[in-house]
């Protein structure tokens, strides 16, 4: 059984990042004719002690754990002509990642940088030696960034220990010296020039005092590469008005992300960030008074999965399918109120279950965020009745539950992906068209198929994996 690490990282030059072992370190996906690849410099996570203005009613329900899914993301843009590094990370495992890409670094012919914090431009310089790691780009960066790193008064009012920064960011821009073109950052959603072909360079001040932020276009498509418009993505997407303590002008930057994520849910437009757990990438929706993020899926992921559930259990229909992912993105789905009925309900499903057959617990979905956990561990004392019944409370109530839209849209990836594969499920067509219906009704619960019922007598509930593992030991 793998166990998460979650180790507590601090985002500034200074820090140590932990690369999960069980994920791969390049994700790749297509917009228009430019294939966009993550490039992991690891994932870990963010105390909550780096946000300014979270409440504890926020912490206790986005951060239960006291720690903020995070990452240190660089970003690869493959156009037909041209090869493009959108930072570059420490540099940790960026030549590596790079490698798995097919890319060398002296193919590298564009790094556009977002800022000029340590953990986006210290991949700029090779480690030990002090040469360039890309011999052949050209470097974009906003004048107002580049300004504001060079200037010595803007250095003298900061503490001596935050003086560093500023030397390794004037390392990087004398070493690149003539490559670097500077440029004036544009607003976005008015009319703007590109910087190259298909490539806009778009203000966030505020994060730093010329933070930019690139939008790519290409054959219709766009992608905005946000840099540092979030570091906590699951307390700021509900809470856009939450700063961290990185933040230059934490009012500036809750404005500028107050007004991106507004523009980007209203035009649909995925993002990609530097600070957004694996796989990086998904898009924004409005939820509430704030905003929900729905991450990218991963082919490979999906096709993985429903082989797996075939494969155990033949009898699927694709309600069943349907219903495995649901739960893997959003976990039980419903926040739960009345804990009394939980609890009958729990001990009258435990009545009536059968026999055990050894399988206690089953990851869901692609992602297996969750676990569905059988009835079985407490028939068989593995696990204490109060713990399970809280476990799953818990993951009910941590759970934020997706707005109606993020989830059709999912879903409709998720369709695109399994009519694809050569699948032969009784049904298969009629269940679409029935879950398609349900969707647009505005509900997305759904039962197992009586098939399933039927050979599979399921006794499960939901919890989260994070949680689980926390608690129990698992057979
Ligand atoms: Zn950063």
């Amino acid at each position: 059984m793998k166990k998460i690490f979650l180790l507590i990282i601090s985002i500034t030059s200074a820090a140590t990042v932990a690369t999960a072992q069980d994920k791969p370190s390049v994700f790749t996906c297509r917009i228009g004719e430019a294939e966009v690849s993550l490039l992991s410099e690891g994932q870990a996570g963010a105390d909550i002690s780096i946000l300014i203005g979270a409440t504890p009613e926020m912490l206790a329900r986005y951060a239960p754990d006291s720690v903020i899914p995070n990452a240190v993301n660089a970003f690869l843009i493959r156009l037909p002509d041209k090869t493009i590094v959108v930072d570059a990370g420490f540099g940790l495992r960026l030549e590596d990642n790079l490698r798995q890409c097919g890319v060398r670094p002296e193919d590298v012919d564009v790094v556009l940088l977002t800022h000029m914090h340590g953990d986006h431009i210290l991949g700029m310089m090779q480690k030990e030696e002090e040469r360039i790691a890309f011999p052949r780009a050209t470097v974009y960066l906003s004048k107002d960034e580049h300004d504001y790193w060079t200037s010595d008064e803007e250095m003298n009012r900061q503490p001596a220990d935050r003086h560093s920064a500023f030397w390794n960011a004037r390392r990087v821009i004398t070493s690149y010296a003539h490559r670097v073109i500077l440029f004036h950052t544009q607003e976005t959603g008015k009319s703007a020039t590109p910087l190259l072909p298909g490539i806009y360079g778009l203000a966030a001040y505020g994060h730093t005092p010329g933070h930019t932020m690139y939008l790519l276009e290409s054959d219709g498509e766009r992608l905005l590469i946000w840099g540092d418009l979030t570091h906590a993505m699951a307390v700021q997407m509900p809470h856009p008005e939450v700063a961290v303590v990185y933040d230059a002008n934490p009012e500036q930057a809750v404005r500028a992300r107050q007004a991106t994520l507004d523009y980007v849910a209203e035009q649909g437009i995925p993002i990609a960030g530097m600070h957004i757990a694996w796989p990086g990438i998904g898009k924004v929706f409005r939820h509430g008074n704030g905003y929900f993020f729905a991450p990218q899926l991963d082919t490979a992921g999906i096709v993985g999965a429903v082989s797996r559930q075939l494969q155990r259990y033949p009898e699927s229909r694709l309600t069943d399918i349907y219903k495995n992912f649901f739960q893997d993105y959003f976990g039980p789905g419903h926040l739960i109120k009345d804990t009394a009925s939980v609890d009958r309900y729990l001990q009258q499903e435990l009545a009536s279950c059968g026999k055990c057959t050894g399988q206690w617990t089953e990851s869901t979905g692609g992602e297996g965020r969750f676990y569905r956990v059988d009835l079985c561990v407490l028939k068989e004392n593995r696990m204490d009745y109060r713990t399970f019944l809280n476990a799953f409370i818990e993951s009910a109530n941590y759970t934020v539950t997706p707005p109606p839209e993020a989830w059709i849209d999912t879903w409709n990836e998720i369709i695109r992906i399994l009519d694809t594969m050569p699948l032969s499920i009784p049904d298969y067509a009629a269940d679409k068209a029935a879950l398609q219906s349900l969707l647009q009704s505005g509900h997305y619960a759904v039962h197992h198929s009586k098939a399933y019922e039927q050979r599979y007598k399921p006794h499960y509930r939901i919890i989260s994996k994070a949680l689980l593992e926390r608690l129990i030991t698992l057979p």
